[in-house]
């Protein structure tokens, strides 16, 4: 069979060789005779299993000794509302920089549980040229206190990721769920990292959540003791029955991006596979990206075609050439390259070969 190659936004492709392991420990894990998901979380062989996930991730993304790691339910969305309801009791106020959609969600959420007063927003995005340019403001110029600032530094649906770190008077609580290890980061920029597993982690479901210990203290809101983070981080993420499986090939996806040289070496590929298609993009007038330079996103890559009656038959070609899940987001429309670290560069070559032959074939 040819190979596929699956650009869908999430759940996304997992790195090839995880899968074949994980086949294998299917119906035996660890010697056990059973898989990982027949055991007790609470067994020492899960907990072991937890421990070296945290190390490893610790290891990849160098993250501080003052900072704890969580893996959570609830996915990304789980993060907008447990932010809220982590940081915001006694009426405290939080800053929100909009950019996409993925940060808008946030902001829904964040005011449907503080409600309005406590939450003030500013959007970030400008057209510059016809373009979506992110012009991050001069936060300090802001007279105001507010227990955090949050944003989303990869807008998922529409293609926009902000590089450069924020420079905040407040804790920054970030929304990395589609860019989390997909470059180096200073995670002590960030008072709290979020990012839902299902695109450079692991299956949808578990969120994990990295962050700094003084947050822990500030005054929260009445809510769920599994949303909670100090129970979590006081129960090693084990208040209750935690997602084992997701956690399990977590781990492994962890073990995996260290075995082929960490977040640098993947930082390295990605930019390259980004650039293949963004090249292509820009050389072809069959094809168009509305996002400027220094924002384009090197995890999701959007694009339109110059004549959209023909994004049918681009679809269902590419499809029959391998090339699935390309469909944009259905609020956006267009398409969605979605490169994620487990997207290996063949699988980039070959899209942008079928996007080559495609604006061929239907040019006059
Ligand atoms: N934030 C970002 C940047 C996302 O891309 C997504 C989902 O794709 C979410 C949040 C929501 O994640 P979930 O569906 O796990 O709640």
């Amino acid at each position: 069979m040819n190979a596929i190659y699956n650009f869908c936004a999430g759940p996304a492709m997992l790195p090839q060789p995880v899968m074949q392991k994980a086949q294998q420990e299917l119906i035996d894990w660890n010697g056990l005779g059973v898989s990982v998901m027949e055991i007790s979380h609470r067994s020492k062989e899960f907990i072991a299993l937890t421990q070296q996930a945290e190390k490893t991730l610790r290891e990849l993304m160098h993250i501080p000794q003052n900072y704890h790691v969580l893996f959570m339910h609830g996915g990304g969305r789980g993060q907008f509302t447990n932010v809220v309801t982590n940081f915001l009791g006694d009426n405290g106020r939080a800053l929100y920089l909009t950019s996409g959609q993925w940060s808008s969600s946030a902001v829904k959420e964040a005011k449907r549980i503080a409600g309005e007063a406590q939450i003030d927003e500013i959007n970030i995005v400008e057209t510059i040229d016809g373009l979506h340019q992110v012009c991050l403001p001069d936060l300090n110029q802001i007279n105001k206190d507010y227990r955090y600032v949050h944003y989303c530094a990869n807008e998922t649906v529409d293609g926009i990721e902000i590089f450069e770190s924020l420079n905040s008077p407040w804790p920054v609580v970030a929304d990395l769920s589609s860019t989390i290890m997909s470059h180096e980061i200073d995670v002590s920029k960030f008072a709290l990292i979020y990012a839902g597993a299902q695109k450079n982690i692991g299956p949808s479901g578990l969120s994990i959540v990295i962050v700094r210990d003084d947050m822990l203290s500030l005054p929260s809101l009445v809510q769920s003791s599994v949303m909670d983070y100090n129970i979590t981080k006081d129960n090693d993420s084990m208040f209750n029955t935690p997602p084992t499986f997701a956690w399990y090939l977590a781990a492994e996806v962890f073990e995996w991006l260290k075995s082929v040289g960490g977040v640098s070496a993947m930082e390295k590929i990605n930019q390259q596979k980004a650039q293949l298609l963004y090249d292509c993009i820009d050389q072809l007038p069959f094809y168009k990206n509305g996002v400027a330079l220094e924002n384009r996103s090197r995890m999701n890559v959007t694009f339109q075609l110059a004549d959209s009656a023909l994004d049918s038959e681009f679809l269902a070609d590419a499809e029959k050439a391998g090339l699935v899940a390309l469909k944009g987001h259905r609020i956006v429309g267009g398409m969605r390259a979605s490169i994620y670290n487990a997207m290996p560069i063949e699988g980039v070559q070959k899209l942008v070969m079928f996007m080559q032959d495609f604006a061929k074939k239907h040019s006059k």
